[in-house]
């Protein structure tokens, strides 16, 4: 007992001696986390491919929501919700932004919501479009789902607040090189094949949140490229759960979060099979442990959040005629398509914009931070990261696919060059009816509200 006392007075007394200046500031800040398990209880109707035709088949690997609050010295707090599923459907958002104004009164711009789109989970069915002509089974069951889904978000968004403790925040990146461009030039137009001259973002920018004494809490880690290794009919994270799974293993007792970044026109290669899905992971933990390994960029000074909508446009609304002309199609996905968009039009419901949502966060004076919407393609973080860089200034983090995964949303360059990106993936989109491809002031538009939000956060 004697000994005990002697160790820990030793301790209090070096802690005490020891205590540089950065750790008194970094002290201030406060970080609780929690992982909650989302997948589906028996077979379920799975997300990602259009051409499925049957429910699941069984459980490859959990698939988890996972949730971690910070919060800076004064009391400003950013929640971060990571999934592993296909999408965030923007009332999925609204749903959880709502339980956290009433319950906590926080603002939007408190939350970030961000998925992995694994395309080996559930389907995720949170409209009436979305839920129109199924199966009444699959219709329930799918119902059924989104209730569970919204009741496992907010409780492990409620345990991370319970475990908000004294925290040390720190920031690194480092790259991993296993996502290609898959927009390949041919004579036909743009194919979905690997294309190794094609632009890509290989950064892996990783937050570590530890305790006060120094031991791992959390991993937040980013990549952009399309979790896609995998089509078959049993549910798996595909690469970055395995990433995900590998760091939580690896570092017992921190949750491991990953972010999609801007990986909408990038793919993992080569891929097709279970085995590469893991080699790909285990890449993915190889750079967070070498941006782990790497000397530390360690947070001080406060949050600065900012959220707002950019509205983008789409293009010239279809024509009936054509309409008609193609619900006759052989092809069911073209006349399905056309069918719905003959609906929205006959009952005045067509869209002519969409409210997409944006996020600008800074993290201490270390991280800037930027929340796209929608399946945004590479060259958004590209044009971020190099318009926002400076010598000595904060890090750019740009995540793709959060707050509100209706869409691709294609660069100028990828909308003017045409192919799946650009347009032609609009009619398997299903929480909203989407017209048609977006008008060419896209980019433009995006991008405006970005530079207006980051700019919100440096006032
Ligand atoms: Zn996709």
């Amino acid at each position: 007992m004697r000994v005990r006392l002697l160790v820990v007075a030793v301790a209090v007394l070096c802690c005490a001696r020891v205590v540089p200046a950065e750790d008194a500031a970094a002290a201030g800040w406060k970080a609780g986390v929690a992982s909650v398990k989302v997948t589906p209880d028996g077979p379920a109707w799975m997300a990602g491919y259009a051409a499925r035709d049957k429910p699941s088949e069984g459980v490859e690997q959990d698939l988890f929501a996972k949730s971690l609050v910070i919060q800076d010295p004064a009391g400003e707090t950013l929640v971060m919700v990571t999934l592993d599923l296909i999408s965030v459907p923007g009332p999925l958002r609204k749903f959880v932004e709502q339980q956290l104004t009433e319950s906590r009164k926080l603002k939007p711009k408190n939350l970030v919501m961000n998925c992995s789109h694994t395309h080996c989970g559930p389907e995720i069915r949170t409209t009436g479009s979305a839920l129109e002509g199924l199966e009444p089974d699959r219709r329930a069951q799918s119902i059924a789902y989104v209730q569970t889904l919204q009741q496992r978000i907010v409780s492990s968004i409620d345990s991370a607040f319970e475990n908000l403790a004294p925290a040390r925040l720190a920031f690194q990146k480092a790259r991993a090189a296993f996502a290609m461009n898959r927009r390949l030039p041919t004579d036909r137009g743009y194919s979905n094949s690997p294309n190794p001259d094609g632009r890509v973002d290989h950064d892996v920018p990783v937050l570590r949140v530890e305790t006060a004494d120094k031991k791992l809490k959390a991993i937040v880690f980013g990549y952009a490229c399309h979790n896609t290794t995998l089509g078959f009919y049993q549910m798996c994270g595909d690469y970055a759960g395995y990433a995900q799974e590998y760091l939580e293993a690896a570092h017992p007792g921190t949750v491991a979060l990953f972010m999609m970044g801007c990986g909408g026109d990038q793919n993992p290669y080569p891929r097709r099979t279970l085995e590469l899905a893991k080699q790909h992971g285990q890449t993915l933990a190889t750079a967070v442990d070498a941006a782990l390994d790497t000397p530390q960029r360690e947070i001080t000074g406060s949050l600065t959040l900012a959220f707002g909508t950019a509205d983008l446009e789409y293009a010239d609304a279809p024509k009936k005629a054509d309409l008609l002309e193609q619900a006759k199609s052989t092809n069911k996905y073209d006349s399905r398509y056309a069918e719905r968009l003959l609906k929205e039009l006959d009952q005045g419901t067509l869209l002519t914009s969409y409210p997409a949502p944006v996020q600008a966060a800074r993290i201490g004076d270390q991280v800037l931070f930027v929340a796209l919407p929608g399946e945004t393609v590479v060259d958004y973080s590209l044009r971020i990261k190099n318009e926002n860089r400076k010598s000595n200034g904060p890090d750019v983090w740009v995540a793709g696919y959060s707050n509100d995964v209706f869409a691709y949303i294609p660069s100028l360059r990828v909308l003017l060059e045409g192919g799946y990106e650009a347009g032609g993936a609009m009619r398997y989109m299903t929480t909203v009816v989407q017209p048609g491809p977006f008008a060419p002031n896209v980019e433009d538009i995006l991008m405006r509200r970005v530079n207006e939000l980051i700019k919100e956060t440096s006032e």
